[in-house]
């Protein structure tokens, strides 16, 4: 029997590129173990990846997720770009990534990433916002329970079932404080899964919120004013963090942020500048600082962290329309480089 492959790949579009998608069809023979999986290519002059004298971009499949919504045998491949030489094509941002991973290993660095997003109605304004004008003030959204203020539920669901069905590693799902806006947590796992399965997420979540006539918006301020921006707070521990004492090393992680704080802010999502204004729970871009339960901070460490005396930092910094290759590449580098004795 045939099998649909869809391969799935990250273009070119600045600043914040965005996922493309198309199916191969295969035989059953092929079976569908990566190594089987075949290089393909695609027109990179549409996608601002090439030009069109030389338009041939190549997909390298880096890993393999049953397709929840085709179901059967049908398969997500998650892919690498590359050029024609078999280097890795400048937007690919998981060679770097994987060198990282290898790189930091004996550290065995962990991930969680809440993916906050907008669900967006086909005016461009956010589901739950009235036709004209906008909706009761942020208050009872957050975890919110009841019709009336709390929209795109079914989608949520619909998603969460997806994505345990395609073998992501979520934690959990909630409403999030603006009207329209949820989030949804991959991990902990490692540096190339959180990543791979972040970008599977936001696949299946464009999938499924393209049946209910949605449009997902993960960019970091989709209403300007008094409403809640998008983040992708990135949660991150090392073994030593993990172990009993691991509070000395959560603090020396926060240190280190702190000293590469403009390199990180650069590469945490266009429009960060907008989000990080020091209101809604955040930090101002041009300033850093960490503490224990403080959602003012830059970095949090979590108030059960510090019971423990052990555990995990949260960078709150992060936009929802990071690169999460480069977000926690940045995050390994810096943290366990300052960590080499
Ligand atoms: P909050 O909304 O309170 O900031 P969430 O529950 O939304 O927190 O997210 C916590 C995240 O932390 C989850 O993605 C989870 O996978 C992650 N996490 C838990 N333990 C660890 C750990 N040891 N290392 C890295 N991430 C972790
Ligand atoms: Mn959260
Ligand atoms: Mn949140
Ligand atoms: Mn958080």
């Amino acid at each position: 029997m045939a099998i649909k492959a869809e391969y799935i790949w990250i273009d070119g579009t600045e600043p914040t590129p965005q996922l493309r998608s198309k199916t191969k069809i295969m035989d059953d023979d092929n079976g569908v173990e990566l190594a089987d999986m075949p290089l393909w290519g695609f027109d990179g002059s549409s996608t601002n990846q090439a030009t069109g004298d030389k338009s041939d971009c190549v997909l390298k499949p880096a890993r393999v997720f049953p397709d929840p919504i085709r179901g059967g045998n049908s398969i997500l491949v998650m892919c690498e770009v590359m050029l024609v030489d078999g280097k890795a094509h400048p937007t690919n941002t998981r060679a770097a990534a994987a060198r990282a991973a290898k790189k930091y290993k004996k550290y065995e660095p962990m991930f969680g990433i809440e993916q906050e997003y907008t669900m967006l109605k086909p005016d461009g304004s956010p589901l739950g916002f009235p036709d004209n004008g906008f909706p009761a003030p942020q208050g009872p959204y957050y975890c919110g329970v009841g019709e009336i203020a709390i929209t795109g539920r079914d989608i949520a669901e619909d998603h969460m079932d997806a994505c345990l069905e395609a073998g992501v590693t979520l934690s959990g799902i909630n409403a999030e404080v603006m009207p329209g806006q949820w989030e949804f947590q991959v991990g902990p796992v490692g540096l190339l899964e959180v990543a791979d399965e972040l970008w599977i997420g936001r696949y299946l979540l464009h999938r499924i919120a393209e049946e209910y006539g949605v449009i997902i918006d993960i960019n970091a301020k989709p209403v300007k004013g008094d409403w809640n921006g998008a983040g992708a707070h990135t949660n991150f521990s090392t073994k030593e963090m993990r172990e009993d004492g691991g509070m000395a090393h959560i603090e020396a992680g926060c240190v280190a942020l702190g000293k590469k704080a403009a390199l990180h802010i650069a590469n945490y999502g266009a429009g960060v500048e907008e989000r990080l204004t020091g209101a809604h729970e955040t930090q101002r871009h041009d300033q850093f600082s960490y503490g224990v339960s403080d959602r003012g901070a830059s970095v949090r460490i979590p108030w059960q962290c510090s019971i423990d005396g052990k555990g995990y930092l949260e960078d709150r910094r992060p936009n929802g329309n990071i690169d999460p290759y480069t977000v926690a590449r940045l995050m390994t580098e810096t943290i366990c480089s300052a960590m080499k004795k």
